[in-house]
């Protein structure tokens, strides 16, 4: 490997690379070697497990990250969330000390992941989309093989219940289901009783059940303290597991926050929708002035601000005509709402900018995540010794 190259990505936890070509980096290719380049960085408070500031990185020129701030307390689980292209993979192989970065300080468990630092290597695990596991090996075997890499692993036993695999404990990985691999991919990188864990769709291809219990496998880890660094495309996984969630649009950090406020969401529009009763037309309804109701396919809906005294006009309205608001929803935007807000049109991939910086995202105040023209549902492991890869929703390859 040339000096300054980025190493495959099995040397993150000093674990045997698997086979498989490593992603060209062309922007280091082109550069001549030259050491990491971190900038001095402060030691950062002892809560905070990751600390990431101004971090830069460019492919041939191209920019992937345009200087990203944010930070992750020990114990909490963050999501990063973008659009394809957003430079979330980026910035995760460089915290995982996968990829170098080119400017801008790092700081993983108090150590900068450019120093490959063997240390650190033994506190993170990583589960990948999907790992190389030798196929003829059982359940137990791969997890006894891995646990022998580490100085101090948990039992292997432990970590085979932890992940749900007891039954499965002495099958061979080749007859594993998918989701049974990917929670043998988890179990993989727990087994050597890892702070950090960094997480990359950890759920695509499981179904709804085994879902929710990989769900419980992570809130498990952070009760136990541990740090969790979770990329998902899926809202309900960052709604459901993230304490903050990060969101990042063309190399920068847009917004960042829980997921119940993130963008400005609780002060967002209240979003009521109904049937229009038989026979009422929209001009009938005690509405106030300036709402701008809509109809579609029968159905009346509106978004405003605050929603108590038009909800109370409405309901005393029908219950003096004797009937009910039909299929009356109200509600706030979702997560998923918002995110499409802050990442949605044209100009979130890469050499463009987002259509928000991250002042403007952050400080939208009540009712800027959404207008009232917004239509309900709108916008709408490996462990360590893993290869960088691809899966189909867009991972690494
Ligand atoms: P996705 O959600 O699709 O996985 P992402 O947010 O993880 O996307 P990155 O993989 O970090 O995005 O990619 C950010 C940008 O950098 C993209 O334009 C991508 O094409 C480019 N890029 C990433 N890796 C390389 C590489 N090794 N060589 C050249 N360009 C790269």
């Amino acid at each position: 490997m040339a000096p300054g190259a980025d190493p495959p990505r099995g040397d993150v936890s000093g674990a045997p690379t698997p086979p498989g070509p490593a992603r060209p980096d062309p922007a280091r290719a082109a550069s001549p070697a030259r050491a990491p380049g971190p900038d001095a960085a402060p030691r950062p408070p002892a809560d905070i497990a990751i600390s990431v500031r101004g971090l830069t990185k460019s492919y041939g020129g191209v920019p992937a990250l345009r200087g990203v701030d944010f930070d992750v307390r020990r114990g909490e689980v963050l999501a990063l969330l973008g659009p394809n292209g957003a430079g979330k993979t980026t910035c995760v192989e460089i915290l995982e000390g996968y990829r170098q970065r080119d400017g801008g300080q790092v700081a993983v468990l108090g150590v900068d992941p450019a120093r490959r630092d063997r240390g650190l290597r033994s506190k993170v695990g990583i589960v990948l989309q999907e790992c190389a596991v030798d196929p003829y090996l059982t359940v137990t075997e791969a997890m006894t093989q891995r646990a022998g890499l580490y100085d101090a692993p948990r039992p292997v036993d432990e970590v085979i219940g932890l992940v749900g695999l007891d039954a499965k404990a002495r099958s061979r990985v080749k007859h594993l289901s998918g989701g049974q691999q990917r929670r043998l991919d988890l179990g993989l990188a727990l087994v050597g009783d890892p702070e950090l864990i960094f997480l990359d769709e950890p759920t695509t291809g499981f179904d709804p059940s085994a879902r929710r219990e990989a769900w419980d496998v992570v809130r498990g880890l952070c009760a136990e303290g541990r740090t969790v660094v979770l990329t998902t495309h899926y809202m309900d996984e960052a709604q459901a597991l993230a304490d903050t969630v990060t969101v990042i649009a063309a190399g920068r950090v847009v917004a960042s926050g829980p997921p119940d406020t993130l963008g400005g969401r609780d002060h967002g529009r209240t979003r009521i929708r109904f049937a229009l009763p038989d026979g009422v037309g929209l001009g009938d309804l005690p509405l106030p002035d300036g709402l701008a109701p809509e109809v579609r396919a029968g159905f009346v809906q509106f978004s405003i601000a605050e929603p108590t005294v038009v909800l109370h006009s409405l309901t005393e309205w029908a219950l003096g005509r004797g009937e009910a608001l039909e299929s009356l929803a109200v509600d706030r935007p979702s997560l998923e709402d918002v995110y499409l807000e802050l990442t949605g049109g044209p100009g979130t991939g890469p050499g463009s900018e987002p259509a928000s910086g991250p002042d403007s995202a952050l400080d939208s105040g009540p009712g800027t995540a959404f207008g009232p023209d917004s239509a309900p549902g709108a916008g709408p492991g490996s462990g360590p010794a893993s290869g960088p890869h691809r899966g189909p929703t867009g991972g690494r390859s």
